[in-house]
């Protein structure tokens, strides 16, 4: 019997010139991203220059976590407590953390068949809730129709915060994932697409939210000394107006995120050659089912989801444990209990009028899902396919 031995969680290591700056930033002390010498920009200026270029978007700011970022976001976009914000009912965590964090509530979306949020329950929820906010996960790198999902933010006048955890470097019909919305918030966290431990960014196109999050980030005063930023008229009130909240970048994580920007295109294609192997053998399995990629959608494939459609929770549960002792690690999106790093809607009880979703959750019951590590060749990940589609066939 095959087995496979390598680890779902050991990412690459961190390129040889980000370790080289790494201790470059350490020597010199300098770690704070305002601890700068006269008329020199900081390792974390210099990221937000780069990441606003490679975005083409004028405005980034670097802050301490992806969740910290979507937090911001809201704040930066004038959520009050009490507004509804509508958001996938098929995301991680802090994405309803975020929005309850801002005081506003969640209202959640149903998933559609293709893992992106349901065009349909959209326009719905949107009618009926009179949301003004939309914070869209664009989850595991799953890009929904941009077109029908921006003539349904216009139609509502709906405020498009993007989340892309799993979108960096990922487009839709050729424009970048999180240049549509009014913000974007990315995540930097070992498990994305680059990684610093911890960190994000948010980057917009408009000056007075990104004056509001960079003063939110903790800047102080300082605000004169961002670059990828309006400038310092704007934030002539809001500098009053606008509470610290302390989440900032450090030196350290900027520079060894620095070489892993410059690659990320790169890396992107290598995730999408791994996916395509582990796509055409799931393909060839009759019990598994993978929608179609829409040719506009020019995704990242960090991880990989499928159906097993029909399997009741019991037969989940033993190709999750059958995979796991062959060495396959797999998520069920649609277990009753939360685990590891994946937790179904109706276990965030703090939402008020939590709402029942069994469309939601009859599509979560059945899709599995698994990281692809770049520490994967491509040989493993065709040794992979072969294990999931056994197991899933003796089941
Ligand atoms: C990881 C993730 C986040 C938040 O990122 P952190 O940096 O871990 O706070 C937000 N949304 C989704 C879908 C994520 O996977």
């Amino acid at each position: 019997m095959k087995i496979f031995e390598k680890s779902f969680t050991q990412q690459e290591g961190i390129p040889e010139a980000g370790i080289s700056s790494a201790i470059e930033v350490m020597r010199s002390g300098r770690l704070h991203r305002y601890n700068t010498l006269p008329d020199e920009k900081s390792e974390t200026d210099l990221l937000e220059l780069e990441f606003a270029e490679y975005m083409g978007i004028p405005y980034c700011l670097a802050c301490s976590s992806g969740g910290y970022a979507l937090h911001i976001a809201m704040r930066a976009a004038g959520v009050q407590a009490g507004d509804k914000v509508l958001c996938n009912a098929f995301t991680l965590a802090p994405v309803p953390g975020a929005i309850h964090n801002s005081g506003a509530v969640p209202v959640l979306v149903d998933v559609a068949e293709d893992y992106c949020i349901d065009l349909d329950d959209l326009e719905a929820k949107a009618a009926a809730s009179g949301a003004r906010y939309f914070m869209l996960s664009h989850m595991r790198g799953h890009v929904a129709d941009m077109d029908r999902i921006m003539a349904i933010c216009e139609r509502y006048n709906l405020f498009l915060i993007e989340d892309c955890a799993h979108t960096m470097g990922a487009s839709w019909n050729g424009t970048k994932s999180g240049t549509f919305g009014d913000i974007a918030c990315f995540s930097t966290q070992t498990y994305k697409h680059i990684n610093s431990g911890e960190g994000g960014f948010l980057t917009t196109r408009h000056p007075e939210v990104m004056a509001r999050a960079i003063i939110h980030s903790g800047s102080y005063m300082l605000f004169e000394r961002h670059f990828a930023a309006p400038p310092k008229e704007v934030f002539e009130q809001i500098r009053y107006e606008t509470p610290n909240y302390s989440g900032r970048m450090d030196n350290l994580r900027a520079t060894i995120l620095r070489p892993q920007l410059a690659d990320l295109d790169h890396q992107c294609q290598r995730w999408n050659d791994r996916y395509r192997i582990l796509e055409q053998q799931f393909n060839q399995c009759p019990a598994i089912r993978i929608p179609a990629r829409p040719e506009q959608e020019q995704f990242v494939a960090s991880s990989i989801q499928f159906s097993l459609p029909g399997f009741s929770a019991k037969q989940i549960h033993r190709v999750v444990s059958e995979c796991a002792e062959r060495g396959i690690i797999l998520k069920w999106f649609g277990d009753a209990e939360p685990k590891d790093y994946t937790s179904r809607y109706d276990s965030w009880r703090y939402i008020e009028q939590l709402p029942q979703l069994p469309k939601t959750e009859a599509i979560l019951s059945e899709l599995l899902d698994m990281r692809i590590p770049l520490t994967f060749s491509e040989a493993e990940c065709q040794l992979i396919g072969e294990i999931i589609c056994d197991v899933v066939s003796q089941n």
